[in-house]
């Protein structure tokens, strides 16, 4: 800035009240930045009403005050320019997708990898971030902004703020009943006030994450223990497959009238078609589906602070593993054995450092024949991941066209868009099929088994949402009802009523289930293992063998 009032002619530069400029911005913001929230307040306000009115007159008002606020000298730009640049990228997102900036969409965005938020910063971003970012930005950074000497500027202020947040009061006073029923009827309204309620989460998100430094994980299960080996002495092998952004809707199995799952449609798996998960985003569901608590009173922190369902693994004596092709494991896999695919950046499978799922299939194989003990393997999927649903299948797996070959979603047809990612559901598919084909070949020296369970599903257009990681209490069926397909070797099997177990796939199950189901898998003993929440207790036979 101090540069520019330098290189550019004073008598060029257009002069501007700190006020008036202060009245422009918070107009600005309230506006041009809120397509979203406005057209929620009018649908739920009944648009054109007093009330929408009203609410126009106090957001306003209150935008001001504080803008009038900061205007002081040598913070004003900085301020101004900082609010119109987190508003602009903000909207982007709530416009576009759908997009509510809370404090777990923060933490995704904060944990997630460069290639994955590559795949967001595109053209369409960029002229987005152009016209309503830099175009105001520089504008503000332009003008020569006109300050009242201190002692008369420090009055002017505080009465106009005063007035202000008179207004801005009064309106509320005013309308308590409707905005107050509002407010509590469509929490994802306040949710979308842009830049306030971003802002407001990431400081909760910053506030949060100092507080859980200094967690100390506290243990598990203790007590657990393998009940005993199986009869042939084979080892036991589950591998859990965390699924990616894969929606129930699109698997033929549950349906869908499309064939997304053709391999697995031939092979003996159990599809439970009533699941749900515990979140709506990766770093919300993956630590909650390995952890020992319902989804009812899970939280970020407790997830954190206990041992999962890996530690209780290998404090029975179970080999626990992780193989990540992903943004991580959240935390998960700490104090297991770990690879990360990404990392490794095998040229076959992967570019950029983001690898198609079949790296793990590649080495899947010479770790089933190493495997000396009772193992679990989770493979963390990229799966479905968007928006580049293009890039998460090899060419052989176009088989629904037209695609959408761009990340940006909005060049693309709704059907298009459905296509790639039912491609992606296709090779999910095949991944999934050629794990239980890698079992079934070694039936003679292990008893396996497959989880799969996907970590939360995708809009892909649906009432205009697109992606996910929407506020679990409105977010839409499409991103909690999710994939659970079941494969057991015939050792497991024989332990299991299967006219039984048909006649329970359709109860709803959810991610509360996993952590007991594997234990109960891997005939694991320890008193945090409720048989109530294994998916296959009450068809058990005996013990698993
Ligand atoms: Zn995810």
């Amino acid at each position: 800035m101090e540069s520019l009032s330098i290189a550019t002619p004073r008598v060029l530069r257009p002069v501007i009240g700190s006020v008036t400029l202060s009245l422009i911005v918070a107009l600005y913001l309230v506006s041009v930045t809120n397509r979203t929230f406005w057209s929620k307040a009018m649908e739920y306000l009944a648009a054109p009403s007093t009330a929408v009115f009203l609410l126009g007159i106090g957001l306003f008002s209150l935008f001001a005050a504080i803008c009038v606020t900061a205007s002081v000298k040598y913070l004003t730009k900085p301020f101004f320019i900082l609010l119109i640049m987190i508003a602009a990228a903000c909207s982007r997102f709530m416009d576009t997708f759908g997009t509510i900036i809370d404090v777990d969409m923060i933490r995704n965005a904060a944990e997630t990898t460069g290639s994955e938020a590559g795949h967001l910063l595109t053209a369409g971003f960029l002229a987005h971030m152009f016209l309503f970012g830099i175009v105001p930005s520089l504008l503000i950074a332009v003008v020569r902004i006109k300050h009242r000497p201190f002692p008369q500027k420090f009055k002017h202020n505080i009465v106009l703020i005063l007035c202000l947040l008179a207004v801005f009061t009064s309106v509320s006073i005013a309308n308590v009943r409707t905005f107050a029923s509002t407010i509590r009827q469509h929490r994802d309204l306040v949710a979308t006030l842009n830049p306030v309620a971003p802002i407001f989460n990431a400081v909760r998100f910053g506030l949060a994450t100092g507080a859980d430094k200094n967690v100390a994980v506290q243990p598990l299960g203790t007590d657990a223990r393998v009940i005993a080996p199986t009869q042939s002495g084979k080892p036991r092998v589950t591998i859990i497959v965390a699924g990616e952004t894969a929606r129930a809707e699109n698997f033929s199995l549950g349906g869908y009238a499309r064939q997304t799952n053709p391999l697995l449609a031939r092979q003996d798996v159990q599809y439970f078609t009533d699941t749900s998960s515990c979140g709506t985003s990766t770093a919300v569901s993956l630590p909650c589906m390995f952890s020992v608590y319902p989804r009812s009173s899970y939280t970020h922190r407790k997830g954190l602070e206990t041992e999962n369902l890996l530690d209780v693994l290998t404090r029975a004596g179970v080999k626990a593993e992780w193989w990540e092709n992903n943004t991580g494991s959240k935390g998960v896999a700490d104090r297991i054995a770990y690879t990360s695919f990404s990392d490794i950046n095998d040229p076959r499978f992967c570019k950029n450092n983001e690898c198609l799922d079949g790296v793990a299939l590649d080495r899947l194989g010479a770790w089933l024949d190493g495997v000396k003990g009772d193992s679990v393997l989770v493979i963390h999927q990229l799966g479905s991941h968007g928006p580049a649903y293009h890039l998460r299948y090899p060419e052989n797996f176009s088989r629904f066209t037209p695609e959408c070959r761009t990340a940006e979603l909005g060049n693309c047809s709704r059907q298009e868009i459905v296509d790639t990612y039912d491609n992606s559901i296709l090779y999910t598919d095949y991944i999934l099929s050629t794990v239980i084909d890698m079992l079934k070949a070694r039936g003679d020296r292990m008893a396996g088994a497959m989880v799969y369970m996907s970590d939360h599903g995708e809009s892909l257009g649906e009432r205009g949402l697109y992606l996910h990681g929407a506020p679990y209490f409105i977010a839409p069926p499409q991103q909690t009802h999710i994939p659970f397909v079941l494969w057991t070797g015939s050792e497991t099997k024989a332990g299991i009523d299967q006219a039984c177990l048909r006649a329970t796939l359709d109860e709803p199950r959810s991610h509360d289930n996993l952590f007991h189901t594997v234990l109960g898998l891997m005939n694991v003993s320890t008193k945090v293992y409720e048989p109530a929440l294994d998916a296959l207790a009450t068809c058990r036979t005996r013990a698993a063998s």
